[in-house]
């Protein structure tokens, strides 16, 4: 019956407006067989804000039993790099989808776009223009003025194809002559005043080498590749909505297949930044520890710093589409991560700031193996032995020698419970000589109490994590708060640069940490909820030698407030 209702609901549920579309288009037999792609440029990590799009892109062709392709746009060869693609490409797949054998390069479309380029020209719709890049822009106008057309715009086709073949052949300087659209230097939209479709450029490709020495414009590279491609629905972000026209007017002056641009608001997050180039000016100034530094909103990122795929797309699922760009809060993406990781992560026990505790009444050789649940959110996870002696440690943040009313963990004379273990009564303090600092508490122990209930009913109020003392596995644990302290980076006042607000506390690394000796076997990349602490991930660089965790998130969950307040 509930799961009837909630199938129901989720027929009901209002179709966002581009799977409208799709679905419009379907029915009305337009498309039989959807088909977008996701088109990365290889000159930077995907960030969240690409899973958005990736998430869209590959999440609607699924739903639709249609198709999504993979495809490079790299056409500016002075930033691409080899290094991005292969990234991309363990990004997306990790992120769970799969392009199967549709992995495609813009620059596979070279000679194709250049015969198409000629075909314009052959049709009185490109011309080779002399201007300089300085001089085009001077021509090309204002936003309330029109612009004038260029000197060049009325050579014969036949002209045009020369100079168009002979700017392949090299017998041109790079920025000497470009080839453009003949559209209309009038128009009220300035992608349309005769657009740049082919500069000069000697750049080495990371695919196509010394090949070409002419590259296309993106915005004309971009849609002959999805006609060409056959996609249906070019999925894409607001700030192309004004190159719309253009990309209609090649497929129109082409007439090839019409592929149809649709654009949606791109993911902007708080506390963060989300454009390539800032990111990369991050790795670059060494403010960050490369792309995948775990405060990056990088993919790579995110995957160290313990995300998992399953919260990222259930969070590109709840923000859902808009045609109005917005700021996301981190704590709902925060709070995907919570809700994943609480039904999946192992629950273990890591002392980050440790004090010594000797349980006097314990016998000194003794090691009792206690059963420990490893999930009570998921009994199928089963339990581990976790072993007890009379030297463990605690944590120094859990015992205060003065304590105010209502400090329900350790401190003189008062009786707490060792997760698992015992309750145990603090009974002296033991201190540096020199220094007066508390270097060891002691302790005694309810024998009755083992597993952590009492045979009498007693209870206690606080439950404290421990590890013992001979099994501890000594671990680095990095913590990290958010890359910036402003809500918005880039909303800057004049003069101001988005490096000003970066936040100077945003790792800090807790070397002498103990862990349960089970963490021993972690490997890079596992996740764990370390009691009371939050969800850790074994860090890429992790060793049995020496392990090193990366706080993902702490327990407390923000978002959750903010919606209980608001329902
Ligand atoms: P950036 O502006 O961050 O450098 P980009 O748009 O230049 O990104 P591309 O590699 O061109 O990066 O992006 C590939 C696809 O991902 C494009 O369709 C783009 O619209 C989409 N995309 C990029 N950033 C976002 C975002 N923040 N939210 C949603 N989609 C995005
Ligand atoms: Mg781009």
């Amino acid at each position: 019956m509930a799961d009837e209702k909630s199938a129901a609901a989720e027929k009901t549920k209002t179709l966002d407006f581009i799977r409208t579309i799709i679905e419009e288009d379907l029915n009305t037999g337009k498309h039989r067989k959807i088909h977008t792609r996701f088109p990365p440029e290889p000159n930077g990590y995907l960030h969240i804000g690409h899973a958005k799009s990736i998430c869209l892109n590959f999440g609607v062709a699924q739903e639709y039993g249609g198709l999504c392709n993979l495809r490079y746009d790299d056409t500016n060869p002075t930033k691409e790099e080899q290094e991005y693609v292969d990234a991309i490409k363990d990004n997306v797949r990790w992120l769970g989808f799969d392009w199967k054998d549709r992995e495609y390069f813009a620059s596979d479309y070279y000679e194709r776009l250049n015969d198409f380029a000629e075909q314009l020209i052959q049709k009185g719709k490109a011309y080779v223009c002399d201007l300089s890049p300085e001089e085009i822009r001077s021509y090309r106008g204002t936003l309330t003025e029109s612009g004038r057309n260029s000197p060049y715009r009325d050579r014969s086709p036949e002209e045009n194809l020369d100079l168009f073949r002979r700017m392949r052949a090299g017998e041109y300087q790079d920025g000497s002559r470009t080839l453009r659209a003949k559209i209309d230097m009038a128009s009220g939209n300035l992608n349309m005043r005769d657009p740049v479709i082919y500069r000069i450029m000697r750049a080495t490709h990371h695919r196509t080498e010394d090949t070409w020495c002419i590259y296309p414009m993106y915005d004309y590279a971009h849609p002959v590749s999805d006609s060409l491609e056959g996609i249906t629905h070019s999925l894409c972000t607001l700030e192309f909505e004004d190159h719309r026209p253009l990309y209609d007017w090649f497929l129109e002056e082409l007439d090839i297949f019409r592929s149809r641009q649709i654009e949606f608001a791109r993911l902007n997050l708080s506390y963060t930044v989300m454009s390539k180039r800032k990111l990369l000016s991050l790795v670059e100034k060494g403010v960050v520890d490369g792309w995948d530094d775990p405060r990056m909103p990088a993919i790579s990122g995110l995957r160290r710093r313990g995300y998992s795929p399953e919260a990222i797309r259930d969070f590109c699922d709840r923000i859902g589409l808009a045609k109005r760009e917005s700021l996301v809060d981190i704590a709902l993406l925060e709070h995907c991560l919570r809700e994943d990781l609480n039904q999946t992560s192992p629950r273990v026990m890591a002392v980050l700031r440790p004090l010594r505790v000797k349980i006097t009444d314990f016998p000194e050789d003794k090691i009792e193996w206690l059963e420990a649940e490893n999930n009570p959110e998921d009994p199928s996870a089963g339990s581990r032995r976790i072993p007890f002696t009379r030297e463990i440690f605690i944590e120094r943040t859990d015992f205060m020698e003065d304590p105010p009313k209502k400090y329900f963990r350790l401190s003189p004379g008062s009786e707490v419970r060792l997760k698992h273990a015992y309750y145990i009564t603090c009974t002296n303090i033991v201190r540096d000589t020199e220094t007066g600092e508390i270097t060891e508490l002691r302790c005694t122990h309810d024998p009755e109490s083992r597993g952590g209930w009492t045979k009498d009913g007693r209870r206690v109020k606080g439950t404290l994590h421990w590890v013992s003392a001979a099994h501890a596995v000594p671990a680095e644990i990095r913590l990290y708060d958010h890359l910036f302290t402003r809500e918005d980076p880039l909303d800057l006042e004049e003069g101001e640069d988005f490096l000003e607000s970066l936040n100077p506390d945003s790792l800090e690394v807790l070397t002498g940490c103990l862990l349960e000796p089970e963490l021993e076997k972690a490997h890079p990349f596992d996740r764990f909820q370390f009691l009371r602490h939050g969800y850790f991930c074994a860090d890429k660089d992790s060793t049995p030698d020496k392990p090193i965790f990366n706080r993902t998130v702490t327990l407390r969950d923000t978002w959750a407030k903010i919606e209980k307040k608001q329902s």
